[in-house]
């Protein structure tokens, strides 16, 4: 028997939770259908780190408007979110001062709590830290990291006492369509109608896209990270931080450990299927070689665990929002490793754009899908350039 629904989302990671929970603040009932469990692709593996740090000022404000579902969670959501105010620092090179100057000049405009700090600063923030190639970082105090698998939970939770379904083990296999319409989808459990799907796939997201005919440059990226113990001399915590001279980010964790992840070597086109449940080979040597070269004392930790996972990814690195091929389509995916920590605003707007026509809580139209093939890639004002490479 066909189940009904005001809209289908493909997809149970933090987009289409965030989707689904702010869809039912509307009075609109969907159906997630999630091939595996909850969290089951990037969204569990996902580093956490929230910070408002961009170089493109729509994803800033994203990423601010977000800011307050973290900040407020219990209230605004239900649940928890497992937010830890650590301190966010970005590190740059020399050549890019003039550019970190002017993006905490545009973070400031739109409010966020955003400074310049010195070298100096930033040691006595973090004793522990080599700051001898550090002139000037930005400094967010109020920013930290979450957790990504408690927020998609919470945000379902929400969603459900609200109306939506949610289905794990069920695989969408193809979109249905009534002319130049979506009226459904088929899946692993039967079929499923509604008038609106939604493509919050991740990194099987150009796979779905390719359903219904549509052939966005959407790829796969591969990230891992790695938990490394400190020693007893480092077991105070320590900012969270961006470090592109080492081409490396890390934050703290409970329990005296240090996440890592680096910006270098995430191959991209990988099947999001291929092994994830350890980190690929050598990726665990050069991640110690960078942190132990930002905190000299780490040579004294030791590793406790390494991880990868697969998000999908744009040619501009930022994400595609909005409707394209037949009516009732929509794309929430393309995340390109850093769409956790704007879920929240994101999922209003769609919630937004796809029961008024229109985004009121922040501007999406940037991220559009049509702007690859109308030449209009997205690029920062002050650009640090593409974040992975
Ligand atoms: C290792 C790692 C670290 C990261 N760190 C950060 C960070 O620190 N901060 C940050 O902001 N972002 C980070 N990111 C990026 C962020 O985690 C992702 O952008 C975000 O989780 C994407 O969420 P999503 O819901 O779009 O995708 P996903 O979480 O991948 O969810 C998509 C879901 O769709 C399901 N699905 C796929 N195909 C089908 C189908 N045919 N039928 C039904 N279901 C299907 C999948 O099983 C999956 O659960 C990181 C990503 C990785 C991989």
């Amino acid at each position: 028997m066909t189940q009904t629904g005001d809209v289908i989302i493909i997809g149970g990671g933090i987009h289409g939770a965030s989707l689904a929970f702010h869809l039912t603040r509307k009075g609109i009932k969907p159906i997630v259908l999630e091939k595996d469990f909850i969290a089951s692709g990037a969204t569990g593996r996902s580093s956490g780190l929230v910070r408002m740090h961009y170089d493109l000022e729509p994803e800033s404000r994203l990423a601010w408007i977000s800011f307050n579902y973290f900040r407020h969670w219990t209230d605004v959501v239900g649940g928890e979110s497992g937010f830890r105010r650590t301190g966010f620092l970005q590190f740059v090179k020399p050549e890019a001062i003039e550019n970190l100057k002017a993006n905490i000049i545009m973070h400031q405009r739109i409010g966020i709590p955003s400074f310049l700090i010195t070298g100096d600063d930033v040691g006595r923030l973090a004793p522990s830290f080599y700051r001898e190639d550090i002139e000037l970082a930005a400094y967010e105090p109020e920013s930290g990291y979450a957790e990504p698998s408690i927020c998609t939970s919470s945000f379902l939770e929400a969603a459900r006492e609200k109306g939506a379904q949610l289905v794990q083990n069920c695989k969408v296999n193809k979109i249905n369509l009534s002319g130049d319409r979506v009226t459904g989808v088929g899946t692993s459990l039967g079929e499923f109608s509604a008038p609106v799907v939604v493509n919050a796939a991740g990194a099987w997201a150009g796979k779905i896209a390719s359903m219904v005919g549509l052939d966005f440059p959407l790829d796969t990226w591969q990230h891992d990270t790695m938990f490394i113990r400190r020693p007893d001399a480092l077991r105070y915590d320590h900012p969270t931080v961006i470090d592109f001279p080492n081409s490396m980010y890390f934050r703290p964790e409970t329990g005296g450990l240090t996440l890592v992840g680096l910006e270098d070597d995430n191959p991209i086109g990988e099947s999001p299927e291929s092994d994830s449940e350890t980190a690929k080979p050598g990726f665990v040597e050069r991640a110690i070689d960078r942190i132990c070269i930002r905190i000299p004392g780490m040579d004294q930790g030791s590793l406790q665990s390494s991880h990868g996972g697969y998000d999908g990814i744009t040619p501009d690195q930022r994400a595609i929002l909005g409707s394209a091929g037949p009516e009732g389509f929509y794309l929430e995916c393309g995340f390109s490793g850093t769409g956790f920590k704007i879920a929240p605003a994101v999922g209003a707007c769609m919630a937004e754009l796809i029961v008024d026509g229109d985004a009121q809580t922040a501007d999406i139209k940037p991220f559009n899908p049509q702007r690859f093939t109308e030449g209009e890639m997205l690029v920062g004002d002050h650009s640090y350039e593409n974040i992975w490479r």
